[in-house]
């Protein structure tokens, strides 16, 4: 398949002025081809004007249509093959198995939202019928549904050039939910985002949808990013990335004459809580574990256990004694971006010259270009508690066991941390007590609190919260990942007392759209 490096603007591929975004294999630096030029205001103007004309009509598609128009983009996905995946492994330097494993959950994700669609349940219909004859006041009649907020921007993220991308969890669950997409590709994976982008321009003509359904644009997030926030048209923001651009985008979006929703994922150091059976009876094996999940992707995940919280004494030091040990068998993996691998070795540096955290081990420092060397740090809680750069995320590899004298000092860290992504709980039996203490404060803490597993790994399902409070997101009340993500982007409007004719299909009498409904406060059944 030939890449053409251009904006994909409803149905058309359009070259552009700027300058040329490149692509660069992490692993030699090698630069890649071809160009992508800069989209200027004049790609935003293009494509959110045809986003604005598509949404009335796109937003009303029967939940069939729009069922069967997430499953050809899946479709259409998989029949690019392995073109995609040689792509993203040049781009990302991620190896093959990740990938594949990543297309197959992009696709998946979007069959669930399919499903999610056909249900119907997310209309959220209630109707109250009107009550003529009710004293002192009679009752109009008021029915409501959800409607999708309009079109959204949405900014593909680094780590996952497949599931949090162009065609990631952000824009199914708004394209599920009824609302035009405009992505603005992220710069380390151009190729991916083409081939991904024309997957669903095919989609959209063989569904028969309006083109400005969907748009795919290159450019600096500066200019173009902070455009396309900018424009009236565009009623939320769906990203994943740096606190530092999330919070970007969130002051944009505030500052604008209509302020709109920012839902930004960005730093988190996903705390794990080693309780004091657990780690008494299987220290070394924790350890192990601990070190597999740091290492996953170069530890480049959004839900990387960046920290270990621990009772100081023999049982934390078995875990350290293993987790070291294994630290230092870890071979160094090519990270995603020379930028990222940067911004990692000046976090490392930063643990480095704290006077606060002393480094434990190391792993292999690998021959690749941009090779994620493994470290692990210890601190007391005492310092952690008052060195606030102690909480800053370091992407990678990288995590920091805290050691405290006590129970109590374990909960007096849990309440210091900021919003995190998760928090994990390894305990046994007779943790059950201590876990108790615990569970309040990481209930306030984190949008998923988990028993004797690893926070890698992030289930698309129904039941998952891939969120929490700032700044692990701008908005706690929602999830990037699993169906209850289309939640995101529709809004309840209430109709009082319109005719029928003029109500829509799933709130009219008789139910022939056959969706669930609440009427008067009870399930139709
Ligand atoms: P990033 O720098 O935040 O960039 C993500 C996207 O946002 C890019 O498309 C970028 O556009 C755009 N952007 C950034 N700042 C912007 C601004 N002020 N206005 C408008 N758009 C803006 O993230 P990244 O490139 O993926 O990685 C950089 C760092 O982010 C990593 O080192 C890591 O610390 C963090 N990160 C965290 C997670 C996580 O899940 N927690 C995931 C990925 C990255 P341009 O590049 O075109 O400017």
């Amino acid at each position: 398949m030939t890449l053409e490096g251009k904006q994909l603007i409803g149905q058309q591929a359009v070259l552009s002025n700027g300058n040329a975004i490149h692509a660069v294999d992490p692993a030699t630096g090698e630069t890649l081809e071809p160009g992508y030029k800069a989209g200027s205001r004049a790609e935003v103007e293009r494509a959110c004007e045809l986003a604005w004309t598509a949404f009335d009509t796109y937003r009303e598609t029967g939940l069939e249509v729009r069922a069967c128009f997430l499953e050809t983009i899946a479709e259409e996905i998989e029949s690019i093959g392995d073109d995609l995946i040689v792509r993203a492994m040049t781009e990302s330097g991620l190896p093959r198995g990740r990938l594949e494993g990543e297309r197959g959950r992009t696709c998946g994700q979007l069959r669930l939202f399919a499903q999610v669609v056909r249900n119907g349940e997310w209309l959220d219909v209630r109707l109250d019928p009107a009550l003529p004859e009710r004293q002192p006041m009679p009752r109009v009649d008021l029915r409501q549904r959800h409607i999708a907020l309009g079109p959204v921007a949405v900014f593909g993220a680094s780590n996952f050039p497949l599931a949090f991308s162009v065609a990631g969890g952000d824009t199914a669950s708004a394209l599920a939910a009824g609302c035009p997409v405009i992505v603005k590709a992220h710069a380390a994976h151009p190729g991916t985002s083409e081939l991904v982008g024309r997957a669903i321009q095919r989609a959209v003509a063989k569904s028969e949808l309006p083109e400005g359904v969907f748009s795919l644009l290159y450019g600096s997030g500066r200019e173009l990013g902070q455009a396309l926030v900018r424009d009236p048209r565009i009623k939320a923001v769906g990203f994943t990335g740096s606190r530092s651009g999330g919070t970007a985008l969130m002051q944009t979006a505030q500052e604008r004459p209509e302020p709109i929703p920012v839902y930004a994922e960005m730093s988190s150091i996903n705390p794990v809580f080693l309780l004091p059976e657990a780690l008494k009876t299987r220290g070394k094996e924790l350890g192990n574990a601990f070190v597999g999940s740091l290492n996953m992707g170069a530890g480049q995940f959004c839900t990387n256990p960046g920290l270990v919280i621990a009772v100081k004494g023999e049982a934390l030091d078995a875990f350290v004694a293993a987790a070291s040990e294994a630290v230092k068998d870890s071979a160094a993996q090519t990270m995603l971006t020379p930028g990222i691998h940067d911004a990692y070795v000046q976090g490392v540096d930063g643990l480095l010259q704290s006077s606060t955290a002393r480094e434990v081990a190391r792993g292999a420092t690998g021959e690749s270009q941009n090779a994620c060397q493994t470290g692990l740090f210890l601190t007391s809680a005492k310092d952690f508690m008052s060195d606030e750069t102690l909480q800053a995320e370091v992407f990678g590899a990288t995590s920091l066991v805290v050691e405290c004298t006590d129970l109590d000092e374990v909960k007096h860290v849990a309440e210091s941390l900021e919003g995190q992504l998760t928090a994990t709980l390894q305990m046994d039996e007779d943790d059950l007590g201590a876990a108790r203490l615990l569970l309040p404060v990481l209930e306030r803490r984190a949008g998923r609190v988990m028993a004797n597993g690893w926070p890698t790994g992030v289930e698309v399902c129904h039941a998952m919260v891939h969120g929490g409070p700032y700044p692990a997101t701008s908005d706690s009340r929602t999830t990037s990942v699993g169906s209850a993500a289309i939640y995101r982007f529709l809004r309840p409007v209430c109709y009082q007392d319109l005719p029928q004719g003029l109500l829509p299909e799933a709130l009219r009498d008789g139910n022939t759209a056959g969706v669930s409904r609440l009427i008067d406060g009870h399930r139709e059944t």
